[in-house]
């Protein structure tokens, strides 16, 4: 299977061949032509390095509308440095559209982030505490999100990062997706999917 078959835009196409991804891995080929459609919440068994990241990141990217200003796409995950790697990663796979992606974690300045989500930003990528400290501030509107994306959901319950999360998913949009990817599916993780 080619990426061309599973149904991204020009630009993403672009933006994997500069990468030099040549085919889909496993996971990208299953969930990546669902993920595109509207109505798509998803659960996704995925360990790190079978190319999860791409597999929610090139569909989020490939979704957002282009110049968004207010998010449309959400990503939590449990680490700075996962938060990090993830916006680096949506950043490249939207070099060619017009997708801002920002990346909010704790033990830094809240204040630049606040000041970067004033001026647009289409996907934020945050850790659940940070992003509730932002919301209890009003400094993040989550009214618009479509897609949201639940990355590594066993390390952050491990975390216990629960009730963050349940708050954050409460003051969204009844409309909006919830892709789920965990690398195990204790009974903790599929309550969290069933009841979402
Ligand atoms: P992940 O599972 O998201 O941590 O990805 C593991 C590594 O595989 C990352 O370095 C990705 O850039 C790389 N990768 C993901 N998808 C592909 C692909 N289809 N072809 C080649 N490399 C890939």
């Amino acid at each position: 299977m080619t990426f061309e078959e599973l149904g991204l835009k020009s630009e993403v196409l672009k933006s994997l061949k500069e990468l030099g991804f040549e085919a889909p891995t496993p996971i990208q080929q299953k969930a990546i032509p669902y993920l595109l459609g509207a109505n798509s919440d998803f659960v996704g068994l995925a360990q790190t390095g079978t190319g999860k990241t791409a597999a929610f990141g090139l569909p989020l990217v490939n979704n957002i509308e282009n110049h968004a200003k207010t998010p449309q796409g959400l990503v939590i995950c449990p680490t700075r440095e996962l938060c990090l790697q993830i916006s680096k990663d949506l950043e490249v796979y939207a070099k060619f559209l017009k997708v801002k992606v920002v990346a909010v974690y704790g033990g830094t300045d809240i204040r630049r982030q606040m000041t970067e989500i004033r001026q647009g930003a289409s996907i934020i990528v945050a850790t659940p505490g940070r992003l509730m400290d932002l919301i209890n501030r009003k400094a993040v509107q989550l009214h618009e999100v479509e897609y949201v994306v639940l990355d590594e959901a066993d390390e952050m319950l491990n975390m216990g990062f629960k009730e963050d999360i349940d708050h954050i998913l409460a003051g969204m949009p009844e409309t909006r997706n919830i892709w789920l990817f965990s690398a195990t599916m204790p009974s903790t993780v599929r309550r969290i999917a069933q009841s979402y």
